[in-house]
């Protein structure tokens, strides 16, 4: 293991991208394979509905910024998401020439269009015309910026408020740098301050500044402040030296930060994306040996399938039924931790299969570090301090993304429901943008009683 995280030889391997992208000649033999559908699939299986025949045929035509703005014009997050959608599941599972033959890589060829107009420093849109009208964003990460974008497209004048130092969100701070490098992050988050957008980076809305001062100093809010970290364990041990959260983590090492010496023997509990892309991390950061361990099996892992190859590729491996008991630990520091075997059980009232320890079966680890990785928790503070309706911190909106409280809106993953799909960027994306025609309709609403209580008075 090198002494600094990320030496030379370290970083490079963290910026290799996992998939390389495709060159000239490579891209117009795919692009010619398109069909153009009429009322083509993947247009349907993108959450952003991106006109994904349209942004092709450009490629074909050398129009490449017209793609780029088709693309982008759909999808604020277009570029990131080029990369990280899991577009098996989405656009590509939906197109017609997967049934006998590999599908279009729509994924690849949107990443060709938007790396094409990044890489030249090509701006795609401007701002509407001044309204007079003022909102408010929580939190610059893609669903934020996704409708800070659209309301600076409307005209209205917005104000992003961000904790990190820079915009992005997960993106720039959680997505691996090996699928998604924070530039490709930083760009989109660039091209919507370039629409006039005003943003306060390092400032904790809640903290830094009251959030009611936004409900009284503007005429919308938009709430977008994603999820918060790993919750604890709540196993002795978890505070030793040693133990990271993997948001923590991966965020260190994303922003080339030392994250020093992580040892031989690293171990990630949890097997959603967020444990793959820590275990991933650790193996290109030199690790040695990486497992996971979960207390269900590879059946009920919430990874993508994807991602578990991806991660068996890198040399994770993998241990299932096996719940963490406690850590141990030698001078403040970790040293093992002790497992219970499980075996899962079906509960009579959910249906939902749970895991069991099973007495008398636990077990010792020796390890060097140890990752958390089960879940995100909630962030509650700012919704109860706004009265704004949740369930344990999932905010409560309508199909507009309207909050209970009248120009409130939410959007992103701290509206998103377990058991309502996967948090993705593509999502996110989608409801920054729906948040801010509600919000455009609720401004248009305030004009209008302007109006009239004018007329009344006049
Ligand atoms: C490790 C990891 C890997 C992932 N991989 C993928 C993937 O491969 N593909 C995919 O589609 N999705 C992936 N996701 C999910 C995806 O990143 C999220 O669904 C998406 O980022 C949600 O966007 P958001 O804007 O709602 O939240 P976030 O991206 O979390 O952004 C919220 C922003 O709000 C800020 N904030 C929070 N509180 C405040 C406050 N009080 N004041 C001011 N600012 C605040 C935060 O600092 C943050 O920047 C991954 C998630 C994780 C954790
Ligand atoms: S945004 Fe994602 S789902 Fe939509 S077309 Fe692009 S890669 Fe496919």
């Amino acid at each position: 293991m090198s002494e600094t995280a990320v030496g030379g030889q370290v970083q490079s391997r963290l910026d290799q991208s996992v998939h390389r992208p495709l060159g000239k000649a490579e891209v117009l033999t795919e692009a010619h394979r398109c069909l153009y559908c009429y009322d083509a699939p993947c247009v349907a299986a993108c959450p952003t509905h991106i006109d994904v025949p349209s942004f092709i045929r450009k490629i074909t035509t050398d129009n490449v910024v017209g793609s780029a703005r088709v693309i982008m014009d759909a999808n604020p997050l277009g570029a990131s998401c080029a990369r990280v959608c899991p577009t098996d599941e989405l656009c590509e599972g939906a197109c017609v020439l997967g049934k006998d033959a590999a599908p279009i890589r729509i994924g690849d060829l949107q990443r060709y269009a938007t790396d094409w107009v990044r890489e030249r420093g090509v701006d795609l849109f401007a701002p509407g015309p001044p309204t007079g009208r003022r909102a408010a964003v929580v939190g610059g990460g893609p669903a934020g910026l996704a409708a800070a974008r659209e309301l600076a497209r409307m005209g209205h004048e917005v104000t992003v408020y961000e904790a990190q130092a820079q915009l992005g969100g997960l993106n720039t701070y959680g997505i691996v740098p090996f699928r998604l490098p924070r530039d490709v992050a930083l760009w989109e988050a660039e091209q919507v301050l370039k629409l006039g957008v005003t943003a306060y980076t390092d400032t904790l809305v809640g903290r830094d500044i009251p959030v009611e001062d936004l409900v009284r100093n503007f005429d919308a809010v938009v709430l977008a402040f994603g999820m918060g970290g790993v919750p604890p364990l709540q196993i002795p041990g978890e505070d030793l030296h040693g133990v990271w959260d993997a948001l923590d983590f991966i965020s260190k090492v994303k922003s080339g930060q030392d994250v020093g010496n992580l040892g031989g023997r690293v171990i990630v509990i949890g097997a959603g994306n967020t444990a793959i892309d820590a275990a991933t991390c650790s193996k290109r950061l030199d690790a040695g040996q990486v497992t996971i361990y979960y207390r269900r099996t590879d059946r009920e892992m919430t990874a993508y399938p994807f991602e578990y190859d991806f991660a068996r590729q890198e040399g994770v491996e993998f241990r299932w039924l096996s719940a963490p008991v406690r850590v141990l630990g030698e001078g403040g520091r970790v040293r093992a931790v002790e497992f219970v075997k499980t075996q899962l059980e079906v509960s009579d009232y959910s249906n939902r299969v749970s895991p069991v320890p099973i007495p008398g079966t636990e077990f010792t680890v020796e390890v060097d570090t140890v990752i958390r990785a089960t879940g995100q928790s909630r962030l509650t503070s700012l919704l109860d301090a706004l009265g704004v309706a949740h369930d344990d911190g999932v905010v409560r909106v309508d199909p507009q993304m309207r909050t209970n409280r009248a120009g409130v809106f939410a959007a992103g993953d701290c509206s998103f429901r377990r058991g309502a799909g996967d948090a993705m960027v593509v999502e996110a994306a989608e409801q920054g943008k729906i948040a801010a025609r509600a919000v455009h309709r609720h401004l248009l609403a305030m004009d209008e009683s302007e109006q009239r209580r004018g007329a009344s008075h006049g």
